[in-house]
């Protein structure tokens, strides 16, 4: 292994440059020659790759957003552009690849290391769905992102006595909604692991402001329905009006926390460690605090579990 090359892929998070940074100093460090594709795998497909240096990666830990830019690319999907890409990896003489992304980052990664490329993945998406990683780069940013939303919606909350729905991302998985919603103080979490019982919801809704509470949070994951879906059917069924607020790319947007910016760190450096070792087909993640690698296929084994013990948490808290 003398030269390896790094790309970032799928949605952007905070944190990506801070992990693009570790790969780059990491691989000087160990000795290696270091390359940046630009725009993910449409970048590598079209040959977008440039030598990086200790100072190319300067200034950059602190910001959002990925300097090596991210894409979606249908045409790396096809066994051409596959093939494209292979290509543009031999031609510019890189024995392994660093992918920094979410979990179709890794599906195309898979791709590669089948066809002779070592690639191991670093995960990174404000989602937190990546099975094998209890955390993924730029969730605790987004996260904050939120807290920071729900405090400033309670506000006007208390002083309207108004109910507010809060819809926040995540895709397919609830980690954002159910954290946020734990540390923001939410009465009510609505999340797509857990089924949804309208009638519960409004039942904690009344008994609440027949308890004498004013206002009240519900935290809803975009996996579940929309708050306008949600603010329709509490409308239609109990007659409560509620007010919306759909916090959107916000989201993925910002500085990294200082959490992000370590755990890039530490992922983006053990991923070099990893290549040089000549592994192939890792993924990087965290197990109880402990940076760890395991095997890129044990991804897609099973869907990652959200943490039901939390979930549980919430609703005792939220009586
Ligand atoms: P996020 O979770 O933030 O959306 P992601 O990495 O899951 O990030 P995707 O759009 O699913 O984002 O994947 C990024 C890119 O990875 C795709 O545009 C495509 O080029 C490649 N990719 C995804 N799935 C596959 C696959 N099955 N085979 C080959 N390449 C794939």
């Amino acid at each position: 292994m003398k030269k390896i090359a790094v790309l970032t892929s799928g949605g952007d998070a905070p944190g990506m440059n801070a992990a693009v940074r570790a790969v780059v100093r990491k691989a000087i460090y160990e000795g290696l020659e270091v390359a940046g594709v630009y725009n993910g795998y449409q970048g590598l497909i079209e040959g977008k790759i440039e030598r990086l240096e200790l100072g190319s990666v300067g200034d950059i830990i602190q910001r959002g957003g990925t300097m090596l830019r991210s894409a979606r690319s249908a045409e790396f999907r096809t066994p051409e552009g596959q093939k494209k890409a292979m290509q543009q990896l031999k031609n510019n003489g890189i024995d392994g690849l660093v992918v920094i992304g979410g979990d179709g980052s890794f599906r195309g990664a898979l791709e590669l290391t089948k066809l002779g490329c070592p690639c191991v993945c670093v995960p990174a998406t404000i989602d937190n769905d990546i099975n094998g990683t209890e955390f993924t780069i730029g969730f605790d940013t987004a996260l904050n992102t939120v807290i920071d939303a729900i405090d400033k919606i309670r506000d006007t909350a208390t002083s309207h006595e108004r109910t507010f729905i809060i819809e926040v991302m995540g895709r397919d998985a609830g980690d954002l909604a159910l954290w946020a919603g734990l540390a923001g103080g939410a009465e009510t979490i609505l999340i797509p692991e857990e089924k949804i019982e309208i009638p519960t919801i409004i039942d904690r809704l009344v008994s609440g402001t027949d308890r004498g509470k004013k206002h009240s949070i519900i935290i809803v994951a975009e996996g579940v329905m929309t708050a306008a879906e949600l603010a329709e059917i509490i409308n239609k069924e109990a007659g409560i009006e509620t007010r919306i607020s759909v916090l959107g790319h916000i989201q993925r947007g910002g500085s990294p926390s200082a959490r992000d910016r370590v755990i890039a760190s530490q992922y983006g450096a053990k991923a070099v460690e990893v290549l040089k070792e000549g592994k192939s087909g890792v993924a990087i993640g965290m197990k109880n605090y402990d940076v760890i690698e395991y095997n890129l296929k044990d991804v897609f084994e099973q869907s990652d579990e959200l943490d039901m013990k939390m979930y549980k948490l919430s609703k005792e808290l939220s009586i």
